[in-house]
């Protein structure tokens, strides 16, 4: 992890960040824990430094994250960026992520592109895209110990906060000895680990469990159960009051199931869009079947948002059928 690539890469961002006076941090749209965590942890380490960053995400904040400090410092897009001298995408592997923030890119703003996946386009003028990593936030931390920034218990917390979620609270493939060590010196300067599992995993109103109801109700197992299927249509998140963004976990659930290599969970925003997430849970790569469709991730997490022109459930078929394919050519 320490390789002269990656390093050096490192040493060009934080020089390319110490240089500018105004940088914006952008996460992605349909933010998850290490987008916030990455997008507000960078930013309060910079105002340490005396860098006036400014924390923006094209998109509303998920519920679980509104108990964590300096939340209500992420602005949208109506905040004026116009004299920023730098953007800072983190957490976000295609130029579409950053939502309307992707018009500074195309006007030509110095930008650096701070991301851990496999699947990253290397949009920005310098990219640290660094797969090995679990997640951005590690990234940042490995980034603000090199700008030696001061971590108090705020910014432990947050920064914690992305190497947590993303790693499934430590159950994931991508875990490995730094993980650990990176959450450890997290927790000796801070971080609560078990208020972070009670805000983002406790705190669910009922009426997730009634979506998710409706979601096992749609349930399908497919190819002798190595695929499991489940979608929601957008009158349910209307009739709950809940954001399909903010039913985020039920596609993990799919893949818990034993005989399940292939996970797919579709849900319908109110313009006949499908946001779709895909899980594999060991071989099967699931970040291809999504790149084809226009989207990213990694190997055994990836989604994309599709248009679906044909309808909901032919968008879905077609995705089955990708799918289907890739499996038999495997075991061909
Ligand atoms: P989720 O299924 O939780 O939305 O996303 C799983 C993974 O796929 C995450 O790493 C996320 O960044 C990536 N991902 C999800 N949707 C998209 C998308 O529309 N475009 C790209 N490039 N990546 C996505
Ligand atoms: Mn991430």
């Amino acid at each position: 992890m320490t390789d002269q690539s990656s390093f050096s890469l490192l040493e060009q961002t934080a020089s390319m960040i110490n240089r500018s006076k105004t940088p914006v941090v952008c996460g992605h749209i349909m933010p998850d824990g290490d987008c916030i965590s990455s997008v507000l942890s960078l930013s309060i380490g910079l105002w340490k430094l005396g860098i006036q960053a400014v924390p923006t995400i094209d998109w509303p904040i998920p519920s679980e994250f509104e108990g964590f400090p300096c939340v209500h410092n992420i602005s949208d897009f109506s905040r004026d960026v116009s004299q920023t001298d730098l953007l800072i995408c983190v957490d976000s592997s295609t130029k579409d992520r950053l939502g309307r923030f992707e018009t500074l890119i195309d006007k030509g703003l110095p930008s650096v592109v701070i991301d851990h996946h496999t699947t990253n386009t290397m949009f920005g003028e310098l990219n640290w895209v660094a797969p090995e990593y679990s997640s951005t936030a590690q990234m940042i931390l490995r980034l603000l110990k090199f700008m030696k920034v001061d971590y108090d218990e705020e910014l432990a917390l947050v920064n914690y906060l992305g190497i947590a979620t993303d790693t499934g609270f430590f159950r994931y493939s991508t875990v490995d000895e730094t993980v650990f060590s990176d959450a450890a010196e997290l927790v000796r300067m801070g971080a609560d680990p078990a208020f972070v599992a009670r805000q983002v995993l406790e705190r669910n109103r009922v009426e997730f469990l009634y979506l998710k109801r409706d979601a096992i109700n749609n349930l399908e197992l497919h190819q002798s159960g190595l695929v499991a299927v489940s979608y929601l249509r957008n009158d349910s998140f209307v009739k709950y009051g809940i954001r399909e963004d903010e039913f985020s976990g039920f596609v993990n659930e799919l893949r818990a199931i034993d005989t399940v290599e292939v996970a797919i969970f579709a849900s319908e925003d109110d313009k006949g869009n499908a946001h779709f997430s895909l899980r594999s849970k060991t071989s099967f790569d699931v970040s291809k079947v999504a790149q084809d469709f226009g989207g990213g991730g990694h190997k055994n997490a990836a989604g994309f948002t599709h248009t679906c022109s044909e309808g909901f459930c032919n968008a879905l078929e077609e995705l089955l059928q990708v799918i289907r394919k890739q499996l038999q050519s495997e075991h061909s």
